[in-house]
């Protein structure tokens, strides 16, 4: 039997662009938890014209962050349904300091802290192409040239500071996020191995 298939409690962390997507759709195939993604959530709201929507739309569509406890309380909620019983992968959140106190205020609570925290690494440049590609293909209204680089400095500026939150608790891995989907699935497959195995060599010794 296979430790890994117990629990996996996984963040992606990483800028717009950063391929977190990708590799949560992957990952939830792979090791059958959902991937939660907050954006995907809210867009849904959007869409569907609810009370929530209505409320966070100005908010995606300036690339602003939606507000803390809005973003939580979802979060809270999903968190409490069966199918994360097994594991689930984060992506989007937290995106602030105080979605990330939350989130370990939440996983004291149920008594299941996060296996680790994948930081895909991009550079700003590359942010930029591939995100102005991807406003070729889809219709998000936050994929404009404006909101884009809007977005990556609202990552820099509130969501950067998880990296050394999530580094202080020795979670956080680094992965090179300007590889090829295949390569960072590789390098993020490396991470989970070591983690999934109890006689594997600590990281760093
Ligand atoms: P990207 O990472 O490419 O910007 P997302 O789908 O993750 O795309 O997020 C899209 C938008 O949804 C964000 O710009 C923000 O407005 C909102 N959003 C998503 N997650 C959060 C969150 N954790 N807190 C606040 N706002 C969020």
């Amino acid at each position: 039997m296979q430790v890994l298939s117990v629990l996996l409690d996984l963040v992606l962390l990483g800028p717009p662009g950063s391929g977190k997507g990708t590799q949560a759709a992957r990952l939830a195939e792979k090791y059958r938890i959902p991937a939660i993604a907050t954006g995907d959530i809210l867009r849904a709201q959007v869409e569907a014209g609810t009370p929530l929507g209505v409320q966070v739309k100005a908010y995606l569509d300036r690339g602003e962050l939606a507000p803390d406890s809005l973003v939580i309380d979802i979060i809270r909620h999903r968190l409490s349904e069966p199918d994360t019983r097994r594991g689930f992968i984060l992506d989007g959140f937290p995106r602030t300091v105080r979605q990330a106190e939350a989130l370990d205020a939440l996983l004291v609570e149920l008594g299941r802290p996060l296996d680790a925290v994948l930081y895909l690494q991009v550079d700003r440049e590359s942010l930029l192409e591939r995100l102005s590609h991807r406003a070729e293909v889809d219709q998000r209204s936050d994929d404009r040239p404006d909101v884009i680089a809007h977005r990556i400095d609202v990552f820099l500026d509130q969501t950067a500071p998880l990296i050394d939150h999530y580094r202080r608790q020795s979670k956080l891995r680094l992965i090179d996020g300007t590889q090829s989907p295949e390569l960072v699935a590789a390098a993020i497959d490396d991470v989970i191995g070591s983690l999934a195995d109890p006689t594997g060599p600590s990281p760093g010794g």
